[in-house]
């Protein structure tokens, strides 16, 4: 079992992190008279490719997955890592795959070569299995954000999603997009819905994303029972759900026919 990393903490990180979130921005109104959810999976697990797709299948809905290369055929908390195979068929039945750099490294304490280094083979590795070109979304891995790391992967990817969580509204940050975590199990689903009913009163973009979906989940992922839960808590909202890609064309699309 591997150790997970955990990036640095104490006060001039916490500090850090709350600079960062006003530096490189890239503005998105996401507040245009829609209710938009997306579903995403990081690093990611197979049983997020299997159990996890087909409970958004079964609602019609595709889900976005940030992949990490270097996890390919492994096995570690999360439990078995995504096989070559999972990112052809997801990528077939519709879904997306987002960047997750190659080795799942803090974006925040790398140089940018590095992060140029990292993206760049993900991005080939990706291809070979049937990924476009130049993937539309990335997730910085553990959430960890520097401006400049913003400002470097904002030239490759149209959208950055971050962990912090809250509704994407009026002045959202494509470059480090909110998103609200999917953890643990039914008993949990408080923390989770309370963000759809946020939702609810008023237009934004809520981005979801969990990682292992299993009948006893990692502490980042979650049960089969608690997914399909927020499924069926969104459909009742009657928000629209598109992929982290879709969803960031068609408010950037709206916005241009402003
Ligand atoms: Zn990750």
């Amino acid at each position: 079992m591997n150790t997970p990393y955990t990036p640095s903490d104490g006060i001039i990180s916490a500090l850090k992190r709350r600079l960062t979130r006003f530096a490189a921005r890239k503005p998105i109104d996401c507040a245009q008279d829609r209710f938009v959810v997306s579903f995403s999976f990081d690093d990611f697990p197979r049983s997020a490719a299997t159990t996890g797709a087909k409970i958004l299948e079964n609602y019609g809905w595709r889900g976005t997955y940030y992949a990490s290369a270097g996890f390919e055929n492994t096995s570690n908390h999360l439990g078995d890592l995504f096989t070559p195979q999972d990112i052809s068929a997801l990528i077939a039945r519709g879904h997306e795959i987002g960047c997750h750099t190659e080795n799942h490294i803090d974006c925040a304490i790398n140089a940018p070569v590095v992060i140029e280094r990292e993206i760049r083979r993900n991005q080939k590795y990706l291809r070979t299995l049937g990924a476009p070109a130049c993937p539309a979304s990335f997730a910085f891995p553990y959430g960890e954000v520097s401006p400049r790391a913003k400002d470097l992967l904002g030239q490759h990817y149209a959208n950055l999603r971050g962990v912090r969580a809250g509704i994407n509204r009026r002045y959202a940050d494509a470059h480090q997009l909110n998103a609200v975590p999917i953890e643990g199990t039914l008993e949990d689903r408080d923390t989770a819905l309370s963000f759809v009913d946020g939702l609810k009163s008023g237009p934004g973009w809520l981005i979801f994303y969990t990682h292992d979906v299993r009948d006893t989940p990692s502490q980042w992922g979650c049960t089969p029972e608690l997914l399909n839960a927020v499924c069926a808590a969104v459909k009742e909202a009657g928000c629209d759900v598109q992929t982290v890609g879709d969803a960031f064309s068609s408010l950037t699309e709206v916005k241009q026919a402003a």
